[in-house]
Formats: structure tokens, sequence, C-alpha cells
């Protein structure tokens, strides 16, 4: 299919605004970059916190989208990693400079200079985008393109805070049952470990998923779990998780941050964090985390649950999941041609 000059594109303007449906030009591959036919691409809450101004400074006008599955169609000068015709996934990290502070002790993804998919450079939520070879992934064969587009956030961020909580974990909670969540809990039942879901006080069908998905426990968050949890996750952006986790959380135990953006965590007594426990933050991810949880993924295997919308909808979809009403992940569909 040859490569038009014009696609389709969402566009944030401005935060605070909807996305707007546009025709820009196709992007060309530079030195070392591939360019991606889009076939789809991952809604993630992170997309609402940068549309709703919460994370500063994105590229503007932006093309938001960072779990992006595509078809590589053109190769930049110097490109030697892929070739046309592979399907690759594109994930949030984008481009380090790789001789940074962190970048020399194998921190990449809390690079100085990090450039990221989708808020400082453009991503997935187009017909077509570009990407540096270096920070691409091949796609497990396994997995259609709508499947394999929430590994590429929900699941590596969902499998670092995972691999975060420790090695020698029994009991792992998880708090919100969104999109990392469904890709994990998967993961950990399959590694053998006793599972909690917590959930909004009352959403009694996220209980019911976690439950399809292998929890031994699903409960409201505001609840205790029947046993002391050895760690938990917190994928929901929501500080009053943080002290609930720790009072669930037995000593030694980890509370882990998985999300870019949290409200304020309220104030709480420290002998809460007595014992030993820790609270930690997890930030964004490294290629390794991706190589590991997209060799993990057919092995489990981790099914996706998709709810799928053409391009044009993604204002629906970021609104469906600003309401808590996605089952698994939201993904966008690209119109052919
Ligand atoms: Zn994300
Ligand atoms: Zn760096």
């Amino acid at each position: 299919m040859p490569i038009p000059d014009m696609m389709r594109a969402m566009v944030l303007e401005k935060p605070g605004q909807p996305l707007r449906a546009m025709d820009v030009p196709v992007p060309r591959p530079g030195p070392g970059q591939v360019l991606i036919r889009v076939h789809a691409c991952g809604v993630c809450r992170t997309d609402l916190h940068i549309m709703d101004g919460e994370l500063a400074h994105p590229k503007l006008p932006l093309i938001p989208g960072h779990e992006i599955a595509g078809e590589v169609v053109q190769l930049g000068e110097g490109t030697t990693a892929f070739a046309v015709g592979d399907r690759v996934g594109v994930p949030w990290l984008g481009w380090t400079d790789g001789d940074c502070h962190y970048c020399r002790k194998g921190q990449e993804n809390v690079c100085d200079n990090a450039r990221f998919t989708g808020y400082t450079l453009d991503g997935g939520y187009a017909q077509f985008t570009v990407a540096d070879q270096r920070y691409c992934f091949p796609l497990p064969a396994a997995y259609s393109y709508p499947d394999a587009a929430p590994l590429l956030c929900a699941g590596l961020i969902g499998y670092r805070s995972y691999r975060m909580a420790g090695e020698d974990v029994e009991r792992l909670g998880i708090y919100g049952f969104g999109a990392a969540a469904h890709i994990i809990a998967q993961v950990a039942v399959h590694q053998g470990k006793k599972l909690y879901a917590f959930t909004r006080p009352g959403d009694e069908s996220s209980k019911e998923f976690a439950r399809r998905l292998g929890a031994a426990w699903a409960g409201d968050s505001d609840k205790a779990p029947p046993e002391p949890l050895d760690a938990a996750l917190i994928f929901a952006p929501v500080g009053e998780l943080v002290p609930a986790a720790l009072r669930a959380t037995a000593k030694c135990g980890t509370v882990v941050c998985g999300g870019i953006h949290m409200s304020d965590i309220p104030r709480f007594a420290y002998s809460l964090l007595w014992g030993e426990r820790v609270v930690r933050s997890v930030a964004n991810l490294t290629r390794q985390d991706g190589e590991e949880l997209l060799a993990i993924a057919p092995q489990v295997p981790v099914k996706t649950e998709v709810q799928l919308f053409p391009l044009e909808q993604a204002n629906e979809a970021l609104d469906r999941l600003r309401r808590g009403q996605i089952e698994g992940a939201a993904v966008l569909i690209m119109p052919v041609g």
C-alpha cells in the first residue's frame, strides 16, 4: 500500500479541551527511525492526565497515544533493527540520552532528558507515527494488533510495579482493577501468587472481573482483606489508597504506586509505615521491562480484554475510561487508507 501524504489524527491543541479530528501530514522517518502504519493504539489513563493538564509541558499540538501496535512501512537512514513489514510495538519511553547520571546506572526510565511517546513526542492516535528503532519492540506473534496494544503501557508499567513488589510475595493486593491490573493479575496468578483485588466501593462488575481472572478475594478498597498482604500495587490515581494499602499490608510489605499522577496522599500515622513497610513509586519503564513482559505474556498466556473504538471516537473512549466504564482496556482502531 503506498504511503499517503496526509493522515487522519486526533490532536490535542490545548489541555482542558477534547481532542480534535484533523488531517495532518504523514511524518517522515529521520535517521534511526521507523515509519509505522498504526493498526491499534491503547487508551491509557495517562492520556487523560495529559489532556487535563495534570502533566506539565506536553508538546502542543500533540497526537497522544503510547500503546502503539503497527507495521513498519518505511525505514529512516541507518535503520537496521527492523525491516518493512515487521510488526512492532511502541511504548511510553520514546528516547533517552544514554549518558546522564541515571542512564549510566541502567535507570533509563528516569533519564533526565527522556522523551515520551504521546506526551513530548507525537504518538499513536493517528494512522501513522515515527519512532526511534531502539525503543520499539517486536510484537509477539500470538497477539493481534488490538490485543497487543494494552501490553505496551498497562502491561509494561504493571509489570514493573509487580517486579518492584519483591520476589517473595505470596499475597498480592491490587488497588484499581483496570487495564494494568487485568494484565498483571494473570501474570501473578500464573506465578502462584494469591491475589486480592480492591475496587471502587460498590463496583461489583470489576470485582466479578477480578474473580474471573483468578483473584482469591475481591472487595471494596476501603475494606480490609481477610489476611494481611505481603505487597500491594496501586493503579488507581487516588492518594487515599496509600494509607489504605499500608493498613492492609503486613510488616516489611511494599506498597507500589504504579501511576504517573496521583491525588495528594492524606496524612497518616507513622504506625502504618512502622514495621519496615515501604511506599514507593514506579516511573516509566526500561526497555528491559518491555523485553521481559513481552516474553512472559505469551507463556502465561496473558489474554487482554479490549474494548475497540474507531480512532475518531477517541474522546468517547477517554470519557468512558474516566467514568470507570471500561472493562480491561480501551483500544483505538485506525481507519484503513
Ligand atoms: Zn500509559
Ligand atoms: Zn539519560
